[in-house]
């Protein structure tokens, strides 16, 4: 029988962890941490985003506002609107939404972000904090899939690690964090030879690739616990049959739709000793995590 990672339940966990921290810095500096949010054009699966962000946010009492400019801001004036969240003092976390648009250099403006409000994680300078191994602002998703997996007192110190996927966002500092935890860490990535048999060699398997299903039992050592970060909607009838059992597959045929990861929820749940299910695994903490950041962020800022 394995073991399912409730990503609902630590998230609830992190979010009330978070409230007194708030409630103790509006009694010793007069305000509470504040977020800005940009969110750039009109993308509707990024409105989505940013409102349960900032939805989340009230309920904490973290001060936020969303700052809108049109699709069409070039990146000099974008680089303005950062620069002004920088300077100003009640602003503690700055989350810029991507992807912006096309024409905008998004390099250019996450360097933009002053690291000390970098409350995503993603500038090259926190990025480097945690490559060497010294304390900063840490990406939510896979700070998040520590805080499961040791909240679920799952052993991460000395086993092997495979993360599959090198992105900055998630697959590279997943691998840093868990190096961090004294995992034996293998990255691995579309180029890597014959993936199923180095995936077999993990005790922690953690998929963030963006293909749905593709972890299959052939990648899965019996008793491995897996963490699938993916987050695909399936809309192929036939995709649906492979990877749902009768019960999410009746949802599916409801829906017409439904939110799977990258691995096979089935095989997954076969042979992993504990795994995260999507929904309701990884998804829940990054919005949790992006919140003790910015409370994190403000604490820094005001000692
Ligand atoms: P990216 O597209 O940036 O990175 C995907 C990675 O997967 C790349 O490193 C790529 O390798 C690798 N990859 C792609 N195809 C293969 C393959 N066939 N074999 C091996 N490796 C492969 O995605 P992200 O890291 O941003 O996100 C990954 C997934 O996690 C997505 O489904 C995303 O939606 C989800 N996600 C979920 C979050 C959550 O809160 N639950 C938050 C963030 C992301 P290469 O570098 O060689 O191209």
């Amino acid at each position: 029988m394995s073991t399912i990672l409730d990503g609902n339940a630590v998230r609830d966990q992190i979010k009330n962890e978070c409230r007194p921290r708030v409630e103790a810095m509006v009694s010793r500096f007069d305000r509470p941490p504040g977020l800005a949010v940009v969110l750039v054009g009109d993308n509707s699966a990024s409105q989505v985003y940013v409102r349960n962000k900032t939805k989340t946010a009230g309920e904490l009492g973290i001060y936020n506002e969303t700052i809108t400019p049109p699709a069409s801001i070039s990146t000099d004036d974008l680089l303005g609107i950062i620069n002004e969240l920088n300077s100003r003092q009640e602003i503690d976390g700055i989350l810029v939404q991507l992807p912006l648009p096309k024409h905008i250099d998004a390099q250019k403006i996450l360097l933009a972000v002053s690291p000390a409000k970098d409350v995503d994680g993603f500038h090259p300078y926190n990025a480097g904090l945690l490559a060497t191994g010294r304390e900063g602002l840490k990406p939510c998703t896979p700070a998040g899939i520590v805080e499961l997996l040791k909240r679920n007192h799952i052993q991460i110190a000395g086993r092997n690690a495979v993360v599959v996927g090198r992105s900055d966002i998630v697959g590279k500092p997943m691998a840093f964090l868990l190096l961090r935890e004294d995992a034996t860490v293998t990255i691995c990535h579309s180029r890597t030879k014959d993936l199923p048999a180095v995936c077999r060699e993990a005790d922690i398997l953690v998929a963030a690739i963006g293909r749905t299903g593709m972890i299959t039992a052939d990648y899965i050592k019996p008793g491995a616990v897996v963490v699938d970060v993916g987050m695909n909607t399936v809309t192929d009838r036939k995709q649906a049959e492979d990877l749902f059992d009768a019960t999410r597959l009746a949802a599916f045929e409801k829906k017409g739709s439904l939110l799977t990861g990258d691995v096979n929820p089935k095989d997954m749940a076969r042979l992993a000793s504990a795994y995260t299910p999507v929904p309701g695994g990884v998804g829940p903490l990054t919005i949790a995590m992006l919140m003790r950041n910015t409370i994190d962020a403000a604490e820094r800022r005001c000692s």
